[in-house]
């Protein structure tokens, strides 16, 4: 990925050389150009030639930008010694055109200060409606004076857009390991059985517990075991539950109410139905 940090060029208007360095979101949308330059991302410069800095009223191609606008009713300028714009070429841009009207006049991208693009000038001062002709026919943004500092992601935004991709993307599905079956009620078979009752997930029984809440309501249903739903109850400690009584009905192994320590037959039927997929 390419990183912009500015440099020194020479000014032929005022015959000496002038330093620049490009705002916060030109480096992040020429990151954007240079890393994605084979789906169709060009970056043509950020900052200007000879013909853009051969004049008094330069504009955000340069490090001496005149091209003043209004943010929140005051006018505010270009700071000097930075350059505030980009160019470049983006796939189907007739697309990105409506795309970028659309996302700018719900309110995004609060640090865009005009665009140009297929011949058409984009204004924020204008509320982004398209009077002006542009003579750009390729991609220009220019960014607002206080965004020095800003983040931007615009390109990559519109490339998520462009593709149909999640903004984050998911995890591929994947089979879940499969849980050993050593009759110890731990951290993975509290969290498959929470995955596979729908509970949240922390890998953990609380007391009270969602988990337990919804074993005891899955009895209930299947084998009618008449607990109270009050989500205590199943514990490792080698004591007496009515609900691991029910569990151990439930699972067909012997019904002496108790999960015992430091392996219990209960909790490998547990194991095993979970290992099956449901419960
Ligand atoms: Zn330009």
């Amino acid at each position: 990925m390419g990183e912009i940090k500015g440099g020194t060029v020479y000014d032929p208007y005022h015959g000496r050389n002038a330093t620049w360095r490009p705002v916060g979101p030109v480096v992040d949308e020429y990151a954007h150009y240079t890393a994605n330059s084979r789906d169709g991302y060009v970056c043509l410069g950020v900052v200007g030639d000879r013909r853009h800095w051969n004049l008094k009223n330069a504009g955000d191609h340069t490090s001496r930008s005149t091209h003043s606008t209004i943010v929140n009713g005051k006018t505010v300028s270009p700071k000097a010694g930075w350059v505030y714009a980009i160019d470049g070429r983006v796939p189907d841009p007739a697309r990105f055109e409506r795309w970028f009207a659309k996302q700018l006049r719900a309110g995004k991208y609060p640090h865009v200060k005009y665009w140009n693009i297929l011949h058409r000038h984009y204004n924020r001062k204008r509320g982004w409606s398209t009077a002006v002709y542009s003579s750009d026919d390729h991609l220009h943004i220019s960014f607002i004076p206080g965004s020095e500092h800003s983040d931007s992601s615009i390109l990559a935004d519109y490339e998520r857009y462009r593709t149909g991709q999640p903004a984050t993307p998911k995890p591929p599905a994947t089979k879940p390991a499969q849980l050993v079956v050593d009759g110890r009620l731990g951290t993975r078979t509290i969290t498959r059985w929470q995955q596979i009752m729908g509970t949240p997930v922390d890998g953990r029984i609380t007391e009270p517990s969602a988990l337990v809440k919804a074993v005891q309501r899955h009895l209930n249903a299947q084998i009618r075991a008449g607990l109270v739903v009050d989500g205590e109850g199943i514990r490792q400690d080698g004591r007496t539950y009515k609900t691991v009584r029910a569990l151990q009905r439930y699972l067909d192994t012997e019904q002496d109410g108790i999960m015992s320590e430091p392996v219990s037959a209960v909790v490998r039927a547990v194991q095993r139905r979970l290992n099956s997929g449901k419960f």
